[in-house]
């Protein structure tokens, strides 16, 4: 048997770091066998999925070393390796699971299932799918189905007992089966959902092993399900601990930059950002801290991998990153440095902003200096304004944080529309309002143009100073949160409508 293992991100967002590190390690297992790591885009959320964010997944994967031998990008024998390509498989599978008895046909509406579930909640229940399709005559399915009834299909599953699935990290794990809901595995758009097209791609791509986040355990029992319905071989199943922020929660953007994207652009090496990502609940044997991927292949051990929540900390990273770039020579070390920065376009578009405002080429250092800065150093006092008040000053910086994150498209139309309306919604005048981006973004009232360095730049390094300034300024308490993602999302009413919401 050739070992096959799989990285299947959505391309829902940014490349974030856990993606990496979870391809790193079926990568190193699969290397380890002979075998081979591939990669499939699990586009299944039509509504999510970007074609700009599949783009970044790839490339930042690329940039870091971590290569497949089969893909949407190099084809392969199981082509295509992208979901949304591969829709005209997955409704067959679950149809044949109707006809095996082993799923059924639901047509309840959205509000019915709406009030099912608050039912369920003031009878103090957890709220959960009721089999309500099930207790449909085969006849009244037919007649539904003929009359052209909007439905979906999902699976059966007993209603109690305990599911053991088997965790090569973990031995056996015991979900009860109350805890799993009958899963929509065809929804009412005849697409499948991501249970259904995982397992049956997992299937026909001959996946042999599946290392992914601990985040997928409770769905583990559906997948073992759907394998014994289908009368397929599971592959060996290993549930990875989730990377986590230095206060033990789950790693977040809020707290830690998560995108891959924001290490490159701050100048981690590829080699040491794998090497971190190695390092995070694995070692090596001899306790080495400064490793390659070869290396890792070469004594990778899966088990290995321990369990307790491994601490994503940006200070140890930069401190891995250090004793990379010691190791170099000068000479490598200058080339690496002029292949960070060596984008020509950013190079010139900084060249643009900083002309009108030099008279000696050596000015340059100062005016462009912040573009390639990680932080600018900050004080409190620098954000107090004349005009606004400190509240507003915060809001600003967060409304906009949550506005830019927001958007698909990152450009100078797309970013100046957003801050402009914001200014607008919020009634300050720009001149007023965009001080405090300058000093995020810039350290200083006096850049170059600061909605175009944002773009210059890049989203991962902007949400980075943004919110590098909005601590300085005082993040806002879990309360304040809540009132302002409301108050956010008012201001973008039409006036009328927003008053209206207001009383
Ligand atoms: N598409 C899922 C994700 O984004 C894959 C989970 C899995 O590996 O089964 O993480």
């Amino acid at each position: 048997m050739t070992v096959r293992t799989r990285i299947a991100p959505s391309p829902t967002g940014f490349p974030h770091v856990g993606t990496a590190y979870i391809a790193l390690f079926n990568l190193c297992y699969a290397k380890q066998h002979g075998g081979e790591f591939i990669l499939r885009i699990e586009d299944t959320d039509q509504l999510r999925s970007t074609p700009e964010s599949e783009q970044m997944i790839l490339d930042s994967l690329r940039w870091l070393g971590l290569n497949w031998s089969e893909g949407p990008d190099v084809g392969g024998p199981h082509a295509p390796y992208r979901q949304s390509e591969r829709m005209h498989i997955y409704k067959q599978y679950a149809e044949q699971l109707i006809e095996k008895g082993h799923a059924f046909y639901c047509f309840a509406t959205a509000e019915e299932l709406d009030q099912m579930r608050a039912e369920q909640q003031a009878r103090g229940e957890t709220p959960k799918y009721d089999g309500r399709g099930l207790k449909l005559s085969s006849e009244e399915v037919q007649q539904r189905l003929d009359a052209g009834e909007a439905h979906v299909i999902r699976m059966k599953v007993p209603e109690d007992g305990i599911c053991k699935v088997n965790d090569l990290l973990r031995g056996e794990v015991e979900i009860p089966w109350a805890q799993v809901d009958m899963q929509v595995l065809l929804k009412t758009d005849g697409l499948p959902t991501y249970h259904l097209a995982n397992v049956v791609d997992d299937h026909l791509m001959q996946i042999t092993h599946v290392f992914r986040g601990e985040e997928w355990l409770p769905s583990a029992p559906k997948h073992q399900l759907l394998y014994q319905y289908f009368g397929w071989e599971m592959p060996v199943l290993g549930h990875m601990p989730l990377l986590r922020n230095p206060d033990k929660s789950k790693l977040s953007k809020r707290k830690n930059p998560t995108s891959i994207n924001y290490y490159r652009d701050i100048g981690v090496l590829p080699e040491a950002l794998l090497n971190y990502l190695a390092r995070m609940g694995w070692s090596m044997p001899d306790e080495r801290e400064v490793f390659t991927l070869a290396d890792m292949i070469a004594n990778f051990d899966i088990q290995r991998v321990s369990l307790g929540g491994p601490i994503f900390d940006v200070e140890k990273l930069n401190w891995l990153n250090g004793q990379w770039i010691k190791a170099l020579t000068p000479a490598q070390l200058l080339d690496t440095i002029l292949a960070w920065q060596g984008d020509r376009q950013k190079l010139e578009d900084i060249a643009a902003a900083i002309q009108p405002r030099i008279h000696l080429l050596s000015e340059a250092v100062n005016w462009a200096g912040f573009y390639f800065n990680h932080m600018p150093t900050l004080t409190a006092e620098q954000f107090e304004s004349k005009k606004l008040s400190p509240e507003q000053v915060r809001q600003s910086l967060q409304f906009a944080i949550w506005r830019l994150e927001g958007m698909f498209t990152w450009n100078n139309d797309t970013v100046s529309q957003t801050l402009m309306d914001l200014a607008n919604q919020m009634e300050i005048k720009l001149r007023d309002f965009m001080p405090a981006f300058f000093i995020a973004i810039a350290g200083s009232t006096s850049a170059t143009p600061v909605m175009q360095a944002m773009v210059t730049i890049g989203p991962d390094l902007t949400f980075a100073r943004l919110r590098h300034a909005l601590d300085i300024v005082g993040a806002p308490s879990k309360k304040e949160l809540k009132v302002w993602e409301k108050l956010n999302q008012q201001l973008k009413l039409p006036k009328n409508e927003a008053n209206d919401t207001a009383e």
